[in-house]
């Protein structure tokens, strides 16, 4: 396959911490000098009485692939538009994430952890003391959705790191090698992936999600299914720090980066 950049974490309207247009991040993207992307709006599971406040609806991923559907035809030559979507912690609601997956046909599906037990990491005060438990809790739930989650790559696999280095602590997710390991493993074994997440190097932890030392260990595991995205929630945050993260794949040990089209990946070297 000829070379190809395509960003597979993005958000648009259809997420409610975003306000972009579908047709501004596609116009970015195309600007950015990427080939593909795969706008991944957020889809949060809650258990039953939290979070309820927030619309998160199969009538509004519809209306999201309608849009995507204008987008293909306005970027047509110019950009592949895939539809893509971000699940959060679909196991506090399997039986909602099941029917959102029968009933919307997406390509690509981001799964990831933003909230648990009631906390949004996003939102979480991070101290000395209470790191090492919501990291080990952190990574039991990203376990849980390893095993049974219905997605294609996992996201921000270290988003703690992101948080905390936001407010002056700084994580290494290698400093939990024990629980990490089983969850590579099990992505490994599902036939799922892992992605690079460029966000952190905007922000203060100053690095990819995950790490390049996470990377590695993932490679020598046997991984293989890579994505990167930028997770911009505006445009001029599409394709940033891509050739930072294309170093650190390659540092990591790959040579091959994944695409998907209706759930199934495709592979271009870099
Ligand atoms: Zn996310
Ligand atoms: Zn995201």
């Amino acid at each position: 396959m000829s070379r190809i950049l395509a960003d597979y974490h993005m958000h648009c309207r259809f997420s409610p911490d975003s306000r972009s247009a579908p047709e501004e991040m596609c116009a970015a993207a195309v600007k950015a000098g990427l080939a593909e992307i795969a706008l991944t709006d957020h889809f949060e599971f809650f258990p039953p009485g939290k979070f309820a406040d927030k619309p998160y609806t199969i009538a509004n991923m519809r209306e999201q692939q309608r849009a995507l559907d204008r987008c293909r035809e306005k970027f047509a030559g110019k950009l592949v538009i895939r539809n893509g979507i971000e699940v959060g912690q679909p196991q506090c609601s399997p039986d909602a994430a099941a029917e959102l997956m029968r009933e919307v046909a997406f390509d690509y599906v981001i799964g990831s952890v933003h909230k648990m037990n009631g906390l949004d990491l996003g939102l979480t005060e991070y101290t000395d003391e209470n790191i090492p438990a919501l990291v080990k809790q952190n990574l039991g739930m990203l376990q849980v959705l390893a095993e049974t989650g219905d997605f294609d790559c996992m996201g921000h696999l270290d988003i703690i790191k992101r948080y905390a280095a936001n407010q002056g602590k700084q994580i290494d997710l290698m400093g939990w090698k024990d629980e990490v390991e089983p969850i590579l493993r099990t992505l490994i074994r599902r036939g799922k992936g892992l992605e690079i997440n460029t966000s952190g190097l905007r922000q203060s932890a100053r690095e990819t999600l995950p790490s390049v030392a996470v990377l590695q260990f993932y490679r020598e595991l046997g991984g293989e299914v890579l994505t990167i995205g930028s997770d911009a929630h505006r445009p001029e945050d599409v394709g940033a720090g891509f050739d930072e993260a294309l170093l650190v794949a390659k540092a990591a040990g790959f040579r091959q980066i994944a695409v998907y089209e209706k759930r199934q990946p495709r592979f271009y070297g870099v």
